[in-house]
Formats: structure tokens, sequence, C-alpha cells
């Protein structure tokens, strides 16, 4: 299945590493002209190096003002991605109002903040547009050690249930995927221990964890017009995880 996204503009947040990057990278190889927006200029400055035609903004989401101030003046886009997110992982017991607010701010609240920004201008444009939120199969299931994380991203799944009915008359669709673990910086935190991953990985029928190009495969196949009549929808990518 060809995939073009020619004459398209694309922001992808939390495109410094992992799959950010990776969706970047493959959006502008799609023919996008590609907004990456994180908070580490190195990770940036490597990223513009290797694909000079990608623009990079440099602001941390969880600022609600300096998100604003940045992306005033990006200009029309029509394909966003809301990647970026942390994962602070703590027993429930332990879970600290910093950490619980840091997570809201970016996983959820920038989601929103980003969303408007760019909704806002496909809407007043009259052009629709696609919007994938990067949520994760936590949304859906209990994992130990991640009661602030899994809250994010089942607020994430409603979100992005809720953009699709307001957001969809104005022909714009906005769906989630729900990766299983994958190896990046963030998949390594919780999940570098042999043990745990293999615990985690007798759970997936397919015996495996997802790879990075899993997850942009189907984050393209959802922005793009192959995907047309698809909208407010989690699309697990856990290899089975979520149906067993
Ligand atoms: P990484 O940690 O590898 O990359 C996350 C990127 O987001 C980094 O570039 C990071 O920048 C950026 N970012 C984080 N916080 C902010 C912020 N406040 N402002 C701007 N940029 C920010 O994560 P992954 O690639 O693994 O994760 C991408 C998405 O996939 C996330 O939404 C995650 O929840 C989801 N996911 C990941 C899974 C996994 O196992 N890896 C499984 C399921 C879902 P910096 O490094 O500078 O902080």
């Amino acid at each position: 299945m060809e995939i073009s996204f020619a004459g398209k503009r694309a922001l992808v947040t939390g495109a410094g590493k992992g799959i950010g990057r990776a969706t970047a990278l493959a959006l502008a190889r799609c023919g996008a002209k590609v907004t990456a927006v994180t908070r580490t200029q190195a990770d940036l400055s490597s990223l513009v190096q290797e694909c000079p035609s990608i623009t990079p903004v440099c602001v941390d989401l969880a600022d609600w003002g300096a998100t604003e101030a940045s992306l005033k003046d990006i200009g029309p886009i029509d394909l966003l991605v809301n990647n970026a997110a942390c994962a602070n992982l703590q027993p429930f017991l332990e879970v600290t109002p910093d950490q619980f607010d840091q997570s809201f701010n970016v996983n959820v609240k920038a989601v929103l903040h980003v969303s408007q920004i760019v909704a806002g201008g496909m809407k007043a444009r009259g052009s629709g547009g696609s919007v994938v939120n990067v949520s994760s199969q936590a949304s859906q299931c209990a994992l130990r050690d991640h009661t602030v994380y899994c809250a994010t991203k089942a607020a994430l799944d409603m979100l992005t249930k809720v953009m699709a009915l307001e957001l969809g008359p104005h022909q714009i669709r906005v769906n989630s995927v729900n990766p299983t673990v994958v190896m990046t910086e963030m998949g390594r935190i919780g999940w570098s221990d042999p043990e745990k991953a293999k615990g985690m990985k007798s759970r997936i029928p397919l015996g495996r964890f997802a790879e990075v190009e899993d997850v942009v495969n189907s984050i393209l196949f959802l922005l793009s017009d192959k995907s047309n009549m698809t909208n407010g929808v989690s699309l697990p990518v856990d290899g089975g995880f979520l149906s067993c």
C-alpha cells in the first residue's frame, strides 16, 4: 500500500527521540513538510542534520504559555501527531503531586492544547485534517507502578473520542495508536529487567515487543486517506495483548 503525503504539512511532537523521531522522518520521506517539536535542542539539531527539510521547534510542552508562543506562527498543518509523553513510574502509594501534575501536563493537557491550536486552524481553513494521538496499551490494562501513566493514557483515549466527535463535522479525523512495549529510551525505563520483560512478553500472543516501525506504520495509516472513514478509534499495536 503506497502512502503519499506530498503537499501535506505535518506536525509531530516529541520528535527528538524514539517513535516521534521515526515518525517525523517517515512523514518527510513520504513527501510531507514536517515541523518537529521537542524540548532538547541537540535532538532537533541532529534531526535537521539528518533531514534538512524538517522545521524544528524547541519548547517544553508542559509550559502552556511557551507552547502558545512557539506554535503561534507555525502556519497551516494538515496532519498532527501528538506523541510527546513522559513515564514516571512509582508504586501507587508513593505517587507525588508533582509527578502527577508533570505527567498530566505533558501526556494530556499538552495534547489538548496543541490540538486546539492545530485543529482551530484546520477548522478556520475548512481544509479538514487527521490527528493521531500516541496512547498505549496501558490506557486499557493496569500495569504495576504505572498508576499515573495508565491514568494519563486512559484520559488520552477519551480525549481522542471527544475530539473525534466534535471535530468530525469539520472533516478532521482523530484516532489513537495504542502500542505495547517498544524498546526506546522510554521503554527501557520500565522493561530493561529481563524478568519483567519476559513476564510481559508471555502475555503478548505474538511473543515479542513492538518495533518502532510497527508503530510508525500504524500512525501513517491513520494519518492517510487509506483510513478515511476511521474516526475515534484506539488502534492497538500490541501483538494481541489487549485482546486476550
Ligand atoms: P522517548 O522517551 O523515546 O521519546 C519521547 C520524546 O518526547 C522525546 O523526544 C522527549 O524529549 C519528548 N518529550 C517528552 N516530554 C516532552 C515535553 N514536555 N516537551 C517536549 N517534548 C517532550 O519515548 P517513546 O518514543 O518510547 O514514546 C513515544 C510515545 O509512545 C509516548 O506517547 C509514549 O507514551 C508512547 N508509548 C511508548 C511505549 C514504549 O514502550 N516505548 C509503549 C506505548 C506507548 P526529551 O528526551 O528531551 O525529554
